[in-house]
């Protein structure tokens, strides 16, 4: 999963992408970078592996990055290694133009697409999927940017939303099942284009809509083109946004996150109540409001039983079961004046591997509660994804290997209740068609790729 922004016709377009920026860390933490491109058509870029505010001082982005147009990006790794070859936006110089490009989504296909250029004679610089984008747009033969990028994009399966500078052109285009949320905002007479609106609010700019799925929209010196590069399909808007990957205050797909998580907790308690409970809490920060939503519902009480480390980043962006297990002691604590005595609820939004339930769970008993009892705000993950979230193989999920009773079981909980697909996705606005649930029900809109190793291209350069 990535975070991506750009926007075209502001003086300081670098400074408003890196501002932009501190707001999709939560999409993607492993590395940041800018791309912009000054009057003479000349490209300028600072990428690095780490945090926003690690990876670029704000005076260099000032002086470093000028221009009126520039692109952004914050990477969480699908395919291909943490390495700098692979940190975003992509920056590629083809017949004195620079072409600079920001993905967020996962490839389907990229595998065979990659095998086909190289076949002819294309040579690859990084190891992850976005790449044969940028070959394809070399490749096309049409003139105007956008006719570029549509040609590019045909015959590329899965999910995408990118973010392209052809010289001082940007291009914005969605995937024609809509998977992951593109929005159009304004901000001084600029456009803005962004994943999330939590984006547009840090810059101050103002919401418009979303980009639609199969669209295309070019906007340069000469203005604004929209096109269609495919026909709109079938919508398969990725349900895991609401559930866990966007922020709360961002609206995804039109509809608000916040009041999506509201919804899935109180379907939760009606689904699956905890009589004998005697207060609700949640695994901040990403359950807050669904753990809400399970109290507002059910009538028991919301307590803060667990405190957040907020300098430690998400559980599983460790790349290792070890780091992760070391994480979430380092990561979360219990507060035992809450919780001792206590029959209590604990609601997340979701359960991968279990890591984070089975130290919790551990945690919360050490801090003196006598039962407890977890709910989770999605139903059980039995697949892997194969669209842009890092949900692992299915020898490593949980849910696909054992029954609620012996999850239960193996996590030391004294009940588990998840909720149901037909409750999840007629809780999230615009529910309960048009979303893509394939993780919880293997029904996947696309057939898996060839290859989905993360490593599949190599480890690094
Ligand atoms: P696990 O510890 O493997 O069971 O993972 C579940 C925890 O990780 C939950 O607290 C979720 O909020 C969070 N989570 C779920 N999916 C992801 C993901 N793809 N990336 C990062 N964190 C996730």
């Amino acid at each position: 999963m990535c975070g991506i922004f750009g926007v075209q016709g502001h003086a300081q377009a670098a400074a408003v992408t890196h501002l932009g920026l501190y707001s999709l860390q939560h999409r993607g933490q492993e590395s940041a970078g800018i791309v912009s491109v000054d009057p003479d058509r000349r490209a300028h870029s600072l990428r690095a592996l780490g945090l926003v505010s690690d990876a670029f001082p704000p005076e260099r982005v000032e002086h470093d990055l000028p221009g009126s147009v520039a692109i952004g990006h914050t990477r969480y790794s699908t395919a291909g290694s943490t390495s700098i070859e692979n940190t975003q936006p992509l920056l590629i110089r083809f017949r004195g133009d620079p072409i600079g490009l920001a993905h967020n989504g996962n490839l389907v296909n990229a595998t065979e697409l990659r095998m086909e250029l190289e076949d002819h004679g294309s040579i690859f610089s990084s190891t992850n999927d976005s790449e044969v984008l940028l070959h394809r747009l070399a490749a096309s033969t049409s003139e105007r940017p956008e006719d570029k990028l549509a040609d590019a994009l045909q015959g590329v399966e899965g999910a995408y939303c990118i973010l392209v500078l052809i010289g001082d052109t940007l291009l914005a285009a969605r995937d024609p099942r809509g998977w992951r949320p593109l929005v159009v905002g304004r901000l001084d007479g600029a456009t803005v284009f962004t994943s999330e609106t939590c984006a547009l609010d840090i810059v101050g700019a103002t919401y418009e809509r979303e980009v639609e799925p199969g669209e295309i929209i070019a906007i340069g010196p000469d203005g604004v083109r929209r096109g269609c590069h495919q026909p709109a399909r079938a919508l398969k808007r990725c349900v895991f946004e609401h559930v866990y990957f966007a922020r709360p205050d961002s609206k995804v797909f039109g509809g608000s996150v916040e009041q999506a998580r509201r919804a899935l907790g109180r379907r939760l308690a009606l689904e699956c109540p905890a009589p004998d409970a005697q207060l609700v809490f949640s695994v901040p920060d990403s359950s807050n409001a669904a753990a809400l939503g399970y109290s507002e519902a059910s009538g028991v009480p919301f307590e803060f039983a667990l405190i957040r480390n907020h300098y430690v980043g998400r559980t599983f962006i460790q790349p290792t079961q070890a780091g992760r297990d070391a994480k979430v002691k380092v990561k979360y604590n219990a507060v035992r004046e809450v919780l001792e005595g206590k029959s209590v609820v604990m609601i997340d939004d979701s359960i991968v591997r279990g890591t984070t339930t089975r130290g919790l769970v551990t945690m919360v008993r050490a801090a003196g509660a006598k039962a407890v009892h977890m709910r989770v705000s999605s139903a059980p993950i039995t697949g892997p994804c194969y669209y842009g979230i890092d949900t692992p193989n299915r020898e490593e999920l949980i849910a696909a290997n054992m029954t609620v009773d012996e999850i239960a079981h193996d996590l030391g909980v004294d009940t588990l209740g998840y909720l149901s697909l037909d409750g999840m996705l007629e809780s999230v606005p615009g529910g309960p068609d048009g979303f893509c649930h394939a993780c919880f029900s293997g029904d996947y809109p696309t057939p898996p790729p060839t290859d989905p190793d993360k490593l599949r291209f190599g480890c690094g350069c």
